[in-house]
């Protein structure tokens, strides 16, 4: 069954609560979204074209999203931020029938077609989205996600977080990626849940939906900032039944000083491009700061090797179907019995719990010792003068790679050395400490330590 037709019921329910007081009902959303699909295949799209999009964020985006999937068509959403050469290439290696750029010249066009009545068959195998990774090395990659796959991680989701019609979804995420895209949007159109539809996340508006909603979805960076402003309060937090934070890293300290401000947990869970959501903390029951929680219903995951520490395979309904034409990247990915390789670092504990301790590409070989840059990053966090941290390997002379620090604070680099030192073995302890203002992140919120790589890069090596 085409994927449109399990997410929207057409009713007089609010889908969208906009900032200007406007409402657009499930129903509206629905004709929106069938008039562009008419519009579609009046432009030629057969289904498993490419449509691709790099929109500004607008309930004419999400139908567009939604039109596309209705057509049968794959749809392809593009950071806004991409630049006219990056974007091309995704247009040459993706060759959409369609690029839209402007969705809401192209819903008023559509607004003269009649509406698709039916639409377009699809099975669980058919594409129905190619999800280019962020690519912080090498060619930026299309994950290609069934109409199946999309199903199976929205209904796993809905009954995991616990979602119904009472729920209001504050959505202040970007619409190109899969966390504003797949999982929110689809946990609120599963129980027809109204959303308050913020283009950004920016503080005031953010704090006038608070007291509208009940679940929140974000990125770690939502939840500093919130915390940051003094109007965040208990009693802003009051209307709330969840708040849900990933896809980057949740500092403990972020979430400790959450559940001393509203009394309420923050609820992380763990996901990527090529499989949505892997594994969340529990809904009821203890969410543990530092740990991703459970597997998913469904999702098999183990640790590479069987090692205690190592690269997090997963098999499950929810798994990619492959690297949109990398054939060779794709069967280099998966095990010979089906697993995929997140080359994500992490262990389960005997309770099943998972954590993350990074990228597998961000691991350091220091004199021939793994460092697992988290374990540092905990240590630093801890010291005095340290909001933040990013240990990164760099290349040393006699090293190979030398452990280095970059932090979000101030201090005396020698003393912060030695402090960490008095806690970790020597080859651990980090041989640099640089202070920052900030760390340079992606627009979800991930630390961008290939950036950190490159600007740091011959702090060892300049002169040798
Ligand atoms: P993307 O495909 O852009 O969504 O990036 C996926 C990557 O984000 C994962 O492979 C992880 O490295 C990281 N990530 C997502 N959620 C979490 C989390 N809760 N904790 C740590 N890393 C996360």
């Amino acid at each position: 069954m085409n994927l449109y037709d399990r997410l929207i019921t057409p009713s007089d329910r609010p889908c969208f609560l906009l900032p200007d007081g406007r409402q657009i009902t499930y129903a509206q959303l629905a004709d929106g979204a069938a008039r562009m699909a008419a519009l579609l295949i009046a432009k030629g799209v057969v289904p498993g074209d490419r449509v691709a999009a790099q929109t500004q964020k607008s309930p004419d985006a999400v139908m567009l999203y939604l039109a596309a999937l209705k057509a049968g068509a794959v749809y392809l959403p593009l950071n806004t931020a991409y630049t006219a050469s990056e974007v091309d290439y995704f247009l040459t290696d993706a060759e959409p029938r369609l690029f839209v750029q402007d969705a809401a010249a192209f819903a008023a066009e559509a607004a003269a077609c009649a509406p698709l009545a039916a639409s377009v068959p699809r099975d669980d195998a058919d594409l129905a989205s190619i999800i280019y990774t962020s690519g912080t090395t090498g060619r930026s990659k299309g994950a290609m996600l069934t109409h199946g796959a999309l199903h199976a991680n929205a209904t796993a989701l809905h009954q995991a977080w616990g979602f119904s019609g009472d729920d209001v979804l504050l959505h202040a995420l970007p619409i190109f990626h899969v966390h504003g895209l797949f999982v929110a949007l689809h946990c609120a159109f599963l129980s027809s849940a109204p959303m308050v539809w913020l283009a950004r996340f920016e503080d005031a508006p953010v704090l006038a939906g608070l007291a509208k909603s009940t679940v929140m979805m974000g990125v770690p960076t939502f939840y500093v900032r919130l915390l940051a402003n003094p109007g965040f309060t208990r009693e802003a937090a009051a209307h709330m039944r969840l708040f849900i934070s990933g896809s980057a890293p949740l500092l403990e300290s972020t979430f400790a000083e959450f559940e001393q401000r509203t009394g309420q947990s923050i609820l992380e869970r763990y996901g990527m491009s090529e499989a949505v959501i892997i594994t969340s903390n529990p809904l009821h029951g203890d969410r543990i700061a530092g740990s991703v929680g459970y597997p998913l219903p469904g999702v098999e995951l183990r640790i590479e090797g069987g090692a205690e520490v190592g690269v997090i395979e997963i098999k499950g309904p929810s798994v990619f179907s492959g690297y949109w034409r990398m054939p060779d990247k794709t069967a280099e990915d998966f095990t010979p019995d089906g697993f995929f390789r997140t080359g994500d670092v992490g262990r389960q504990d005997e309770d099943g719990r998972v954590w993350i301790s990074g990228r597998a590409k961000d691991l350091i070989i220091s004199g021939g010792y793994n460092v697992y840059p988290k374990e540092i990053e905990l240590i630093l966090d801890e010291l005095p003068g340290v909001t933040e941290s990013a240990v990164i390997g760099l290349p040393h002379p006699d090293f190979g790679e030398a452990v280095a620090a970059v932090v979000i604070g101030q201090g005396d680099e020698a003393a912060m050395i030695a402090a960490a030192r008095e806690k970790l073995a020597a080859f651990k302890a980090p041989k640099r400490i640089f202070f920052v203002e900030d760390l340079p992140r992606n627009a979800m919120g991930k630390v961008q330590k290939n950036l950190l790589r490159q600007t740091y890069g011959e702090t060892f090596t300049a002169g040798t």
